[in-house]
């Protein structure tokens, strides 16, 4: 059997991040967190100035961050924050669909809900100065819409892998959950 290879997606404030760490620390997967793994890098490097204005790193910059950080791990992993792009979700399916049995879950809320999680993150800042700032987590949610929904798109038709849409709106978390661990089971 082939190791599970889960890929969350989803806009702004669905609630990516906590949903792949409840998964983690239950099931015990491997755990890749894109933005993190950027984060690390130095604030003076373009990468860091690309993400501090809230833009998307160009795909030819993640490659090969995101294939070490695959080869570091062993047994069942979630990625949490890639693919973003068309062209890394075609990176992804081309290159790993083979080795993983890839599964999509796309944590979906109505907008009005999004918008809101979003505002909370602006007043609460959470630590992340790209969160601190409306203008720039604004952008990002345009960002999600114009590159992120199309790569969203491609996956749902994409051959060989397993797509599974998740509505993550309920106001309990076990709830939403639930409806995630069924989706990775
Ligand atoms: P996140 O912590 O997932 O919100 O990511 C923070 C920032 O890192 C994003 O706003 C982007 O600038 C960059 N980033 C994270 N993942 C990706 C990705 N898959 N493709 C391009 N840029 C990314």
């Amino acid at each position: 059997m082939k190791p599970k290879m889960i890929l969350i997606m989803g806009g702004q404030g669905v609630g990516k991040g906590t949903h792949a760490r409840a998964l983690v620390e239950r099931d015990g997967y491997g755990y890749i967190e894109t933005g993190a793994i950027l984060r690390e890098l130095p604030p003076e490097s373009p990468v860091a100035q690309i993400m501090a204005r809230g833009d998307l790193v160009p795909d030819n910059d993640l490659f090969g961050i995101i294939s070490d950080a695959i080869n570091k791990t062993h047994g069942d992993i979630i990625l949490d924050g890639f693919p973003r792009t068309i062209g890394q979700a075609q990176w992804i399916v081309k290159n790993y669909a083979d080795k993983f049995d890839v599964r999509v879950i796309c944590l979906n809320v109505p907008q009005d809900i999004m918008l809101a999680r979003i505002q909370k993150r602006i007043r609460e800042g959470g630590g992340r100065a790209d969160d601190a700032d409306e203008a720039i987590v604004h952008r990002r949610l345009d960002n999600f819409f114009k590159t992120t929904m199309p790569a969203i798109e491609w996956l749902r038709n994409a051959d060989g892998i397993r797509f599974s849409d998740v509505d993550v709106c309920d106001e309990d978390f076990n709830v939403n959950f639930a409806r995630v661990s069924n989706a990775a089971a």
